[in-house]
């Protein structure tokens, strides 16, 4: 699209029905900065069957606008449906910038949506900012995450991104905001999608992609080998959580990129994060630092991570993550499920037999 944009900056809304995504929250306080440095409104675009209720969320985190497309057609994912609309509504109100999760959704809808409008998408992005020329700067990985580089869109639009779950932090909500929605219309057939619903499976939460992960646990040089990142897996799985890997677990070929994190890997956000043998220097902890609790496992008492961590435990990993998968077993057992207090709690025993906070 080579027209001039009049409209605002779109956030599109991942969500599961029920909840608006943290991913769409992130995106909407994105587009509410770059609208007030812009002069522009934010819009959300909300998609689904039955969802108007999750538009006064969207108000309260930034939206001035938000475009409601309900219809019983819409209520899981589909881009047979998904495509065509969204791409009406942009051509009809011409945002300047719109932003998506890089999430399955956005990343399987974006590139889709581009196509159609004949405008660029910059993915998997890190960061956006303005150029001094006010265009949307969007930083993203290259090379196998070895290296970034900034792109802009000058003259297609809108400029959009994806951008990863947790690259930005939500911002508050303010409860006396409210958005102006806009029923969009919505013509759709079954016999035009292609595509049917049949059944969604869902994945162990350890193949959970690290940033949609709750809890995570990841392992650095200090695992030693592949079967030594065996016991961060052990770990992860019992957990129920997701693994991930910093940089030098993945160049050794223990750990697939998908799982980096830091700099040149993903970003993440997790409620709890436990770093095992990780040194935690500024390009891992770049992707990792706004976690709501840290747990670092380290043999160096001086390694930086411990700075950032909330229980510190001070030891070989290759005894301390046994013991610990032990007790977790053990809590299983007795239980059925661990929570995240008990595991912090179980951590911190475990620390505290190791006589470090
Ligand atoms: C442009 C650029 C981008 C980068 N991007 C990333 C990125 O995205 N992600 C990333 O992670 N890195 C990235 N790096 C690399 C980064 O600089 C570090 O080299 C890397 O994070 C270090 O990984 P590590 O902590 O696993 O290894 P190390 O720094 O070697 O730390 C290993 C830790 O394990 C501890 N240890 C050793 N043995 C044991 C044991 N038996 N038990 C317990 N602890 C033990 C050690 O005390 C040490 O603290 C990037 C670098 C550059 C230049």
């Amino acid at each position: 699209m080579r027209a001039e944009s009049t409209g605002g900056i779109w956030a599109i809304v991942d969500h599961t029905g029920d909840e608006v995504e943290d991913v769409a929250l992130e995106l909407l306080g994105q587009a509410r900065e770059l609208a007030d440095r812009l002069g522009l409104s934010a819009a959300a675009v909300l998609l689904g069957d039955d969802v108007r209720g999750l538009t006064p969320s969207l108000g309260q985190y930034g939206a001035d606008t938000v475009y409601l497309a309900e219809n019983p057609l819409l209520a899981a994912y589909n881009p047979d449906a998904y495509t065509p609309l969204l791409a009406d509504l942009i051509r009809r109100q011409r945002p300047s910038i719109v932003l998506w999760g890089a999430t399955d959704q956005g990343r399987d809808l974006a590139p889709r949506v581009a196509a159609r409008l004949g405008t660029g998408l910059a993915s998997n992005c890190t960061r956006v900012d303005l150029s001094e020329e006010g265009l949307l700067a969007m930083t993203r990985p290259v090379y196998g995450g070895k290296a970034s580089c900034n792109v802009v869109c000058p003259q297609t639009r809108p400029q959009m991104a994806t951008l990863q779950p947790g690259a930005v932090t939500a911002k508050r909500p303010d409860p006396s905001r409210q958005a102006q929605v806009i029923a969009v219309d919505v013509s759709l057939s079954s016999q035009s999608l292609r595509l049917r619903l049949e059944e969604v499976i869902k994945i162990p939460p350890s193949d959970l992609d690290v940033t949609e992960a709750e809890v995570i646990v990841a392992g650095g040089r200090g695992a030693g080998s592949a079967e030594g990142f065996r016991l961060i897996e052990q770990l992860a799985h019992l957990m129920g959580a997701a693994v991930a890997a910093s940089r030098p677990v993945v160049d050794a070929g223990w750990a697939p990129y998908e799982r980096q994190v830091g700099l040149s890997g993903k970003t993440v956000a997790p409620r709890l994060y436990v770093a095992c043998g990780i040194s935690g220097v500024n390009h891992h902890v770049v992707g990792m630092r706004d976690s709501r609790a840290v747990v670092a496992i380290d043999q160096d008492p001086q390694a930086p991570i411990f700075q950032i961590a909330d229980v510190k435990i001070v030891g070989d990993l290759h005894q301390v993550l046994p013991s610990l998968i032990e007790r977790l077993r053990r809590l299983r057992q007795e239980r059925g499920t661990t929570e995240d207090e008990e595991i912090l709690r179980t951590l911190a025993n475990v620390s505290a037999a190791r006589q470090v906070s």
